[in-house]
């Protein structure tokens, strides 16, 4: 239950309607509450204070998990975060990274692609991601060649320290004067060789920074060997002497384990790592990710820090963070939902579309539950008996033509048998082929993506490669051989939303921005046809050239978007557009 008081005050402050999601209106108050001014509160401008969170042992211990939930925290105390991630691999960003060796590519509002840790903190703080907030070596070296190359270093030999280093020093400082509290997460493992230069210049920072601004949180494995039945600490114990050994000595240990750490081995971490034993903090898996901001405080990770700072404990109002476990913890039904993709076999390429849908449950009280349908499977098959069991069906962005055609099949399957259905970019563009082939009577329709041979076309191009369009008053222009990485439309851009449609009724505002990245567009010269046909054009962008969404009002919930509203949800202020599919699958439960 939200509480009373918090929950009396929304009514008085909403003129006693009760609201739709009471989670979102009460959540803003508490969770996004971070002022985007460079002022403090009590008026002077302040420095932030920086953590620097790594490592070691093995990889995939859940940094940036760790990392968004202290962020949550401190914010939850009234502090100001905001997260950075430093990431040793050497490609410039993630954007041209498979989906199979990166997972999804997180795209923040300033049009940067970025790694998907941005996405846990964006879930958990509420703060939008920048493109100043992900760097890689890959992009720092290409700055210090690019500075080299036009003499800005006047002839000096150039190396790793110092210009390297100084080249991420700046960036980890952009921007310090407007929060209180800056998180920095190194990527990969200590030990690595790319992470070298990011520790040797995070030892550097903190060195140059008054003492007691910079703190070190190394985050380790403390393994359970079955055969011995014993936790052991040796690993952890060399992870942090190899950190020493660059220089760096941590201040707080956080500890995953699978068994509970006794106090003991706990005293004997600290003894050796060299860390107080109040800030060797154990960390145990945990029922759902949104239990971490309640799960380490419990564990005294924000204590741990503050302490480590010097700064006073105070009481961190955690009421929303409760709310949401409650919610996930004791859902009152449950859905089911399939969505239809091609990198189904790995997760974490649909990552904010998996938290996204969850959001939408929170929001609804139940649990949604996802099947990943790979859309290869049916592509020479009747969809049916893969899709039938399923209240809704969701088909995602993707690249590329394999797999398109059984996309295609679950957005006509969906349509057909009235079953809720969002589109999200490529699945978008799928259900609008399909309208068009088999509504509209366009029978070679298709996307201009899937026909690379020159002179030899295949589709009638009803999505088409966009080479010009407006963002405010410039002309943007792209031609087919710039860089892979550089020509999509990327990051924010607004929508004006059709009067009366359900779109508006979504949203509840005549016009939205939403976060992109695609080639291709739908091309309004089918609009006409398409109308006619019965999919509605219900937002376009504000030149009236770029659709944005489709919707088929003779449905009950068929709507399909150019953007990545996935990108934008958070657990206590679910997006619309997920908080209203999920809402049109547990009608759709109710059917049957
Ligand atoms: N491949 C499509 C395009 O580039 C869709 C991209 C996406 O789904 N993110 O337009």
């Amino acid at each position: 239950m939200i509480g009373p008081a918090i929950y009396s005050n929304f009514l008085a402050s909403s003129g006693g309607r009760a609201p739709a999601n009471p989670l979102r209106v009460v959540s803003r108050g508490l969770c996004q509450r971070q002022p985007d001014t460079a002022r403090h509160p009590r008026g002077y401008s302040v420095m932030a204070r920086f953590v620097f969170i790594t490592g070691g042992v093995v990889s995939s211990l859940g940094k940036g998990l760790a990392s968004a939930a202290l962020g949550a925290l401190l914010q939850a105390r009234g502090h100001r975060v905001r997260l950075r991630k430093l990431d040793p691999y050497l490609n410039v960003d993630p954007g041209t990274m498979s989906p199979y060796e990166h997972g999804e590519v997180f795209v923040t509002d300033d049009g940067a692609e970025t790694d998907l840790d941005l996405g846990h903190y964006e879930r958990f703080t509420g703060v939008a991601a920048r493109k100043t907030d992900s760097v890689s070596s890959g992009r720092i070296y290409s700055t210090v060649l690019e500075r080299e190359r036009r003499g800005d270093y006047l002839g000096k030999t150039i190396q790793v320290i110092p210009h390297v280093t100084n080249e991420i020093k700046d960036f980890i400082a952009i921007g310090e004067d407007e929060v209180d509290f800056m998180l920095c997460e190194i990527g990969g493992t200590i030990g690595d060789i790319e992470g070298l230069p990011f520790l040797e210049a995070i030892r550097q920072f903190a060195q140059d920074k008054p003492r007691g601004d910079c703190i070190f949180m190394h985050l380790t494995l403390i393994p359970y060997l079955a055969a011995s039945g014993e936790l052991k600490t040796k690993p952890t114990q060399h992870s942090v002497k190899e950190l020493r050994a660059i220089g760096i000595a941590p201040d707080v240990l956080v500890c995953r384990a699978e068994q509970i750490i006794p106090d003991d081995q706990i005293e004997k971490i600290a003894l050796h790592c060299n860390v107080r034993p109040d800030r060797v903090i154990p960390a145990y898996d945990m029922p759902s990710i949104y239990n971490a901001p309640l799960a380490y405080h419990d564990v005294g990770l924000d204590r741990a820090v503050l302490d480590a700072f010097g700064m006073q404990d105070g009481h961190p109002d955690l009421r929303i963070w409760r709310e949401v476990a409650d919610r996930v913890e004791h859902p009152e039904g449950e859905v089911r939902v399939a969505v239809v993709g091609k990198y189904t076999q790995l997760e974490d390429a649909y990552k904010s579309i998996r938290e996204a849908l969850t959001h939408g449950g929170i929001a609804n009280r139940v649990r949604v539950n996802v099947e990943w349908v790979d859309s290869e499977t049916f592509e020479e098959q009747d969809p049916a008996p893969h899709l039938e069991r399923f209240d809704a069906i969701l088909v995602p962005g993707g690249f590329g033509e394999r797999g398109t055609t059984g996309m295609m099949k679950a957005a006509r399957f969906a349509r057909e048998r009235e079953v809720p259905y969002l589109g999200i970019c490529l699945g978008m563009q799928m259900a609008v082929v399909d309208a068009a082939r088999h509504l509209a009577g366009i029978a070679d329709a298709g996307s201009e993506e899937f026909d690379h041979e020159a002179g030899k076309r295949r589709f009638e191009p009803v999505i088409y490669h966009m080479k010009e369009w407006s963002e405010g008053n410039r002309t943007i222009q792209r031609s087919a051989d710039d860089d892979k990485g550089g020509t999509m439309r990327l990051g924010a851009y607004d929508a004006t939303l059709k009067a009366g449609s359900r779109i508006e009724e979504i949203y509840g505002t005549p016009s939205i921005s939403e976060r992109h990245r695609h080639r291709y567009e739908v091309d309004i010269t089918y609009r006409e046809k398409l109308e006619a046909a019965g999919l509605v054009f219900s937002a376009m962008s504000p030149d009236g050239k770029l659709p944005e969404i489709v919707e088929i009002p003779d449905h009950p919930w068929f709507i399909g978007v150019q953007f990545h509203p996935e990108l934008k949800s958070k657990p206590f202020d679910a997006h619309p557009l997920f908080e209203g599919f999920i809402r049109a699958a547990v009608d759709q439960s109710r059917l049957v």
